[in-house]
């Protein structure tokens, strides 16, 4: 297995089957101090720095929280309007990363530019972990759906998946990456161009994802409504189809009535209570549009909050990882 110590975390895409569990393995080591609210010192002397090119709200608060936990020190943006990245300058990726890397020990960046985080780790000599490029990847929101899968389950091989939503999302496409590492069978569900409404965007899984998939070996097909495969799945992941361009560096907030998310692709309690498994467990990386109604929060098959919760506890593992302080 490689050293995680000093690499880059930027797609799941070049994770190994021992990688994974390498990081839930530290993640269980680590994951006492977070639920007795301590805080410790394994990364006293390192600094964190968060780069946010887009809104954040779990992803940087949770690598934050999780270098708290370890005792480290943050610093960063949340809002590149509040640097030169993002005023008349519009100051290059390169010159901002060769200042940042300057400012401690590694970098977490979010953009809206799917790859923005693969240049950063190239001009970068710290560790750059990407925390969701544009249409690209989220690694480290899918190491948490994994680590808690395997939490609430006991295994991660084994068990069927349905996920649900926009495949254009870079949830799903770190997904794919993750799944073709295990014994997963895994069903896409995802709207066709139309749709939602006249001119809505094709939604389903990019052929380029699914040409990669294919050559890795993942167990995948696609389904057009959730009840072709919500009866089979242990793990169903949600995420919206109603939802901004990822690719946009802000969300304008927007008073215009939303198109509601067709049955196809949406989660509700009584689909869950008439079809479902018994065991399933449902996921979502959040925020929720109205494919996942509030009031599945008090089914059982809702890991919502062990997911968030756990998203701090994977994050302290990366960060020790990488940092050198548990190998
Ligand atoms: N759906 C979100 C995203 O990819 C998850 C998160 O906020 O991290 O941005």
């Amino acid at each position: 297995m490689r050293s995680f110590t000093g690499r880059d975390i930027l797609s799941l895409n070049e994770f190994e089957r021992q990688e994974f569990f390498r990081v839930f393995e530290i993640a269980d080591r680590l994951e006492p101090i977070a639920r007795n609210r301590q805080n410790t010192d394994l990364l006293r002397a390192k600094t964190m720095v968060t780069a946010f090119y887009q809104p954040s709200t779990r992803t940087r608060l949770s690598h934050e929280a999780a270098m708290h936990r370890l005792g480290g020190r943050v610093t960063g943006f949340a809002d590149p309007k509040t640097t030169r990245a993002g005023d008349f300058y519009q100051e290059s990726l390169k010159d901002t990363v060769r200042m940042l890397e300057a400012y401690g020990d590694v970098i977490v960046m979010r953009h809206f530019q799917a790859g923005a985080p693969q240049e950063a780790a190239g001009w970068s000599s710290v560790p750059v972990i990407n925390a969701g490029d544009g249409w690209g990847e989220h690694p480290t929101q899918v190491l948490t759906d994994l680590y808690t899968v395997l939490r609430e389950r006991g295994r991660i091989d084994g068990l069927r998946w349905l996920a649900v939503g926009d495949m254009r999302m870079r949830t799903m496409h770190s997904l794919g990456h993750a799944l073709s590492q295990f014994d997963c069978p895994v069903t896409f569900v995802a709207p066709p161009a139309d749709a939602l409404f006249p001119g809505s965007p094709d939604m389903r899984m990019p052929e380029e994802y699914k040409a990669r998939f294919a050559r890795s070996g993942l167990d995948f097909r696609e389904a057009e409504h959730v009840e072709q495969a919500i009866v089979e799945a242990d793990v169903i992941l949600v995420e919206p189809v109603i939802q901004p361009d990822y690719t946009l560096a802000h969300h304008e907030a927007s008073e215009e009535a939303r198109p509601s998310t067709p049955a196809n692709y949406k989660i509700t309690r009584e689909l869950l209570a008439a079809k479902a498994k018994s065991d399933a467990i449902v996921l979502h990386s959040l925020p929720r549009m109205d494919e996942l109604p509030q009031d599945i929060d008090t089914t059982r098959w809702s890991r919502l909050w062990q997911e968030a919760f756990n998203g701090v506890v994977v994050r302290m593992a990366l960060l020790a990882l990488v940092l050198g302080a548990v190998e």
